[in-house]
């Protein structure tokens, strides 16, 4: 603004200046001209009188210094000149202002000089007998007025440059002043010019439009964290410079990190190389996918570019807890491995039995021994298969079982009563005590459950041994209590006797299938029960069951 106020100032200034100097120097130059014709036409009337009175006599007496003076004969003859000798000048009867004379009594003329920087003005005079007097002076030109004008011209742009700038420069901050005063937040209705009224209704139309854009993209950006932080998988969007630009608490959750810093990149987050080789293929325009592990966790990440005309802008990641799912496979394939493995030996061992047998090798009182082999081993495999399809019913959410009210007395009653000859071959006294109230669940489960723990509470005892099943009401729920005074089990092993196939000591397994406890946990997480163990070495074990209370 400055600059154009200067530049406005400066050419006004010196278009002034140069019209100015045009018109003195053209006003006045004319008038002098007229002023130097009158002189001349006054002196020229003056000597003419002389002449006519004295003749040359007069013009070689007075002996005239100021103006050039001529006087021609009638035939153009120079009879004398006051500068030059008229003997050597040429006739000067074709000389404008002497022929302008001659014809009507005076004439003018002004005529440049060689120089460019003057002229001559001539005014000629017609005397009586026809002879003309001619009076030259000689006058600056125009150009060379300009030019002597040109050092106070040049002197008095300069000042008005000066003058120009400061004047810019006040005039400039004055009227920006006010601009720069104005709000443009809320620009009020006072102004300080009238001219900003169309630019302030702008800003303020703008600002209302502005703040309605802000108050739809706050509310959309509430909406997508609302969404994305109730989401279990982790989302984290991201630019082309890995910068994060979104982000929920699932994705930090996933990926162990904290808050991220603002334009933090996402590799920051997390510095396995499955992570990194993710972002940079879909930075690189490729989907991606990856399984990263954590500690115990276990996570996929899947990784998209994002494109908008054609061109990359970033990338979306969205993270998916798979540990869980990763366990079951696990799980599963161990269970695999398991199951395989504890069928291949009743089978070897049948196998055995039945070619010993086939090839005649066994005498025929032992053919029943041989055969009780087959049976017993028959009978395990049968035991686990059926332990195994309990499970698995139990895995894919249950057998198909009624659930009731079930009184855990007469359960336990009837599971005692099943291991009464068990419990007398092995010297183990059963009792019960307590009681409690009925639970709801499938009956033939809550059977399965307690037949277990007790069937343990007698395999793993002591000849002289007891197990009590104990009944109580609790603020819990209805518990059932398992004690017996067997093996016990050391602690190391308390946790894992729950899982599939695990066993303590080989060397004291009941030969049950090991899968005895798996079905309790299982059995008791379907019907919302919890079971618990306190167990010691040597002095025997303690399985509770807590069901909740039936309302
Ligand atoms: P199993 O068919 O071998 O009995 P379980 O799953 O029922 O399989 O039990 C797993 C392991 O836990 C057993 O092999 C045994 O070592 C141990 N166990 C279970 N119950 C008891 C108990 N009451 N006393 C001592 N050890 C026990």
């Amino acid at each position: 603004m400055k600059k154009q106020i200067f530049h406005a100032i400066l050419t006004v200034a010196l278009s002034v200046l140069l019209a100015s100097l045009v018109l003195i120097v053209g006003v006045l130059h004319g008038y002098f001209q007229d002023r130097v014709l009158e002189e001349l036409a006054q002196s020229t009337a003056y000597i003419a009188r002389g002449i006519e009175n004295e003749g040359m006599a007069y013009l070689e007496s007075s002996g005239f210094r100021g103006s050039r003076i001529t006087w021609v004969d009638r035939d153009g003859t120079v009879l004398y000149d006051n500068r030059e000798d008229p003997a050597a000048m040429e006739e000067h009867a074709d000389r404008e202002e002497i022929r302008e004379a001659m014809l009507l009594g005076h004439g003018t003329a002004v005529r440049q000089s060689t120089t460019l920087a003057q002229k001559t003005v001539y005014y000629a005079l017609r005397l009586s007998d026809g002879s003309v007097l001619r009076l030259a002076e000689t006058q600056y030109s125009v150009w060379m007025l300009v030019i002597q004008a040109l050092q106070p011209v040049t002197l008095v742009m300069v000042l008005a440059f000066c003058l120009a700038l400061w004047l810019a420069e006040r005039l400039s901050a004055r009227l920006v002043e006010p601009i720069n005063a104005i709000d443009l937040t809320d620009p009020g209705e006072e102004l300080a010019y009238e001219e900003l009224a169309p630019l302030v209704g702008r800003i303020r139309s703008q600002n209302r439009e502005i703040r309605r854009q802000v108050d739809t993209l706050r509310q959309r950006q509430e909406e997508f964290h609302a969404i994305t932080s109730h989401m279990s998988e982790g989302l984290l969007v991201i630019d082309r410079e890995t910068r994060v630009l979104s982000h929920n608490e699932a994705a930090l959750r996933l990926l162990g990190a904290g808050e991220p810093a603002e334009e933090a990149s996402v590799l920051e987050l997390n510095r396995e190389g499955g992570f990194r080789r993710c972002v940079e293929e879909a930075l690189a325009g490729h989907r991606c996918e990856e399984l990263l592990e954590r500690g115990d966790t276990c996570c996929r990440v899947f990784a998209n570019p994002v494109e908008q005309d054609g061109a990359l802008t970033g990338a979306v990641l969205i993270l998916m807890d798979v540990t869980e799912k990763e366990r079951r496979e696990t799980l599963r394939r161990e269970f695999t491995a398991n199951v395989s493995h504890e069928l291949k030996t009743p089978l070897t061992s049948i196998l055995g039995t039945a070619e010993i047998m086939e090839n005649g090798l066994v005498r025929p009182e032992d053919v029943s021994h041989f055969a009780g082999n087959i049976h017993r081993e028959a009978q395990r495999l049968i035991g686990l298969v059926n332990d195994i399809i309990k499970l698995s019913r139990l895995d894919e959410g249950g057998p198909a079982g009624q659930w009731e009210t079930v009184s855990l007395r007469t359960v336990a009653e009837g599971v005692l009563g099943q291991l009464a000859l068990a419990a007398e071959r092995k010297q183990v006294s059963l009792s019960q005590e307590g009681d409690c109230g009925p639970v709801r669940g499938v009956p033939q489960i809550v059977e399965e459950i307690i037949y277990n723990l007790c069937d343990n509470a007698v395999a793993y005892n002591c000849p002289g041994g007891s197990v009590t099943v104990t009944l109580s009401s609790g603020g819990e729920g209805e518990r059932v209590t398992v004690t017996d005074t067997g093996i016990g089990i050391p602690r190391e092993a308390q946790a894992r006797v729950f899982e599939r196939f695990y066993r303590v000591d080989k060397s004291h397994s009941s030969g049950g299938t090991g899968l005895g406890l798996s079905i309790v946990k299982h059995g008791a997480a379907y019907l919302g029960a919890r079971v618990e163990l306190e167990s010691e070495p040597e002095k025997g074990s303690r399985f509770t069951l807590i069901f909740p209370k039936s309302t």
